[in-house]
């Protein structure tokens, strides 16, 4: 059964299940330590959106990765490509209109860049105001606290930017692509802290977003040290997991009409 949604023709199209979900995975390309490649998060999304429609093919649609996103904080680092927010919530808004115009209904905005997250919750609610879609956005790593909590091995500040989650991934895919000499741990998480924290294991309670060059020597945000390829498998299947889980919900997600009250 075909997924991918550039392999149909259209009359295929016309004649598909509008109720399958589309998703739509939004990456970047940036600085993710001295040990990861740029295209780190357009990698792992990739592969976690990939692994999901091969799962539960007749129930999603997968879009090419959208590989740029919103970290123009990240600039310092040689080959950072950095996209305004505007222009990506107007791309992706374009990428929804257009989906929605021929009939879909059930649309993922799945991310894997952090910076991403606002600019993507605030496309999935234009959608909703603009289409007749219900458009949900979701950061990978936010499905996954539990996993992250049961197995991590490094502490709070050890899995935010080129840490051990992402670090292990890449390394269960292509550990050609890492190198693994020079990935060291660079934690500026204080964990005194009651309101910050960029772990992605969650809990901020607020959000400051500096130049990542005055946090960081390396770029990493984390400790990659803790990484290897079996806890990368653990991390990645439990993204699956979640995501199936996810776009099940979303196939449920009732469509009520609207009522203007005036
Ligand atoms: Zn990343």
């Amino acid at each position: 059964m075909k997924t991918r949604y550039g392999k149909f023709t259209w009359p295929e199209i016309r004649k598909l299940d509008k109720d399958r979900v589309v998703i739509l995975p939004v990456g970047a390309m940036e600085d993710h330590g001295k040990h990861l490649p740029l295209d780190t998060d357009n990698f792992i999304i990739t592969r976690v959106a990939e692994a999901v429609a091969e799962k539960i093919p007749g129930e999603v649609l997968l879009l090419p990765t959208i590989p740029f996103g919103f970290n123009e904080h990240h600039k310092d680092f040689p080959g950072v490509i950095f996209i305004q927010p505007e222009t990506l919530m107007h791309f992706v808004l374009d990428v929804t209109r257009s989906l929605a115009h021929h009939g879909f209904r059930r649309i993922l905005l799945l991310n894997g860049h952090g910076s991403n997250h606002p600019v993507l919750d605030l496309a999935a609610r234009k959608t909703v105001i603009e289409t007749e879609a219900v458009c949900v956005s979701a950061s990978y790593w936010n499905l996954i606290g539990e996993t992250l909590a049961g197995h991590r091995r490094s502490r709070i500040g050890g899995i935010a930017h080129a840490g051990e989650m992402e670090t292990s991934i890449y390394l269960y895919f292509d550990p050609d692509h890492v190198v693994m000499e020079e990935a060291e741990a660079d934690i500026s998480h204080d964990p005194s802290s009651r309101y910050f924290s960029l772990d992605l294991m969650g809990g901020a309670k607020a959000m400051c977003m500096s130049w990542w060059s005055a946090q960081t020597k390396t770029g990493t945000m984390g400790d990659p040290t803790a990484a290897d390829a079996r806890q990368g498998r653990i991390f990645f299947e439990a993204a699956v997991t979640e995501i199936i889980g996810l776009v099940r919900e979303i196939r449920r997600l009732p469509i009520h009409p609207r009522r203007d009250h005036h």
